[in-house]
């Protein structure tokens, strides 16, 4: 059968060829220990889970507008003021099944062909593939270690050209759990003053922040950068909702109208009980918050301190999100039965037959000198898995 032509675009996701991997060792009788996932480990805290029992139980079981029930998208707007200091009226938020679909309604709507969209790397996958579906071109503007994973201002002004429409921003960081400083934003937005380019900042692990450090959005700094830019956000992150899907945009009319009106064409609303329990996340407590984001700090602490005494490996202190982005490049040349291992994914393929343990290779995040550990792992799964990891690398001759 003849295939769109817009299908080339959509790769697989090596985060899922890794877990399909894993899963079939599993099978086979291995005990797998999995670093590959992006989810917190936790359960959903309790009293949202209640809310949507009572919301079923109360008849939210129909359809909602597109855009959401009227009441979350108040608490959004209040949530938008209370934690971030920004103003948007609930008209300029738009409600979607997970901040992927946000993304991507956002991503359709301002992007088209032959359009730049700059996506400094290592990236969350997802950006430059709905950059490519929108038949967009993405910029990876690459950074390393030694920069900390962050663009600067001076070096996202090399990468404008004529046809630079817009940046996609992602802090704190997934996959290297960066997070850009109130100065390291005020750099990028001097530039950013300077064009007209639209600025998608993704937000989704705010709440997941150490070190005392502020969490800040780009669109605070400049009512002209404000104009131009859209949050994402969501609730998979900060209340374990995954599954639930549900996320948001917030940004200006013109956008989310034709937002409303895509998503009105193709899934309609997020489901409505769970657009209930999103309000309940957002006004009820906060402590479950509070209390996930100190567990991931003390797991990042270990967890940074055990790669780093692992010969051939660096890594570089995260703070936000729930992923280390380790260097593992002093591993190529070093071989296994034989064979060098040579790229990111040869260490991950190794990691996974020998110790066991899953990861997602550096490669599949636009760096293949690094590879990805999500530690949304308990401290016990995460000492028996570096440890093997450890030996693992200590067989390589
Ligand atoms: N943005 C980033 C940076 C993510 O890592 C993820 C999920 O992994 C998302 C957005 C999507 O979240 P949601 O589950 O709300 O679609």
């Amino acid at each position: 059968m003849k295939l769109a032509q817009f299908t080339r675009q959509l790769k697989p996701s090596e985060t899922l060829a890794i877990s399909t991997k894993a899963k079939t060792l599993r099978a086979q009788g291995r005990n797998i220990i999995d670093f590959g996932l992006g989810e917190p480990d936790f359960a959903t805290p309790g009293h949202i889970m209640r809310a949507a029992e009572h919301a079923m139980a109360e008849g939210f079981t129909k359809y909602t507008p597109p855009a959401g029930l009227p009441a979350l998208r108040r608490a959004i707007a209040d949530k938008l003021k209370r934690d971030n200091g920004l103003d948007y009226a609930p008209e300029n938020i738009i409600v979607s099944c997970g901040a992927k679909q946000a993304l991507y309604n956002v991503i359709m709507v301002l992007v088209e062909q032959g359009d730049e969209v700059i996506v400094p790397g290592p990236y969350w996958v997802t950006y430059p593939t709905q950059v490519l579906l929108a038949g967009g071109t993405p910029v990876s503007v690459p950074t390393t270690a030694a920069d900390d994973f962050k663009v600067t201002g001076e070096v996202l002004r090399r990468y404008l050209t004529p046809r630079t429409r817009g940046i996609i921003l992602n802090s704190p960081c997934n996959p290297t759990g960066a997070v850009y400083t109130p100065e390291e934003l005020e750099d990028l937005a001097r530039v950013l003053l300077d064009t007209d380019l639209f600025i998608i900042t993704d937000e989704i692990y705010e709440h997941i922040i150490f070190d005392g450090i502020e969490q800040r959005s780009i669109a605070t700094l400049h009512p002209a950068l404000k104009e131009r830019s859209i949050v994402i956000n969501g609730f998979s992150k900060a209340y374990a909702m995954t599954g639930w899907r549900l996320g948001y945009c917030a940004g200006p009319r013109e956008v989310m109208e034709m937002c409303d009106r895509l998503q009105s064409q193709t899934t309609s609303n997020a489901t409505a009980f769970v657009q209930v329990a999103g309000i309940e996340a957002l006004t009820g407590p906060q402590d479950s918050v509070r209390a996930m984001a100190q567990a991931f700090e003390q797991r990042r602490n270990f967890v940074v301190a055990r790669l780093n005494a692992i010969d051939g490996m660096t890594c570089n202190m995260p703070h936000g999100a729930f992923y280390t982005f380790p260097q593992i490049d002093g591993l190529f040349g070093r071989r296994a039965k034989g064979q060098p291992l040579l790229t990111s994914a040869d260490v991950v393929s190794y990691l996974l037959e020998v110790a066991g343990v899953a990861l997602v290779p550096g490669e599949a995040f636009g760096d293949d000198r690094s590879m990805r550990l999500s530690y949304a792992s308990s401290m016990a799964e995460l000492e028996e898995g570096l440890a093997r990891v450890d030996r693992a690398v200590q067989q390589l001759e």
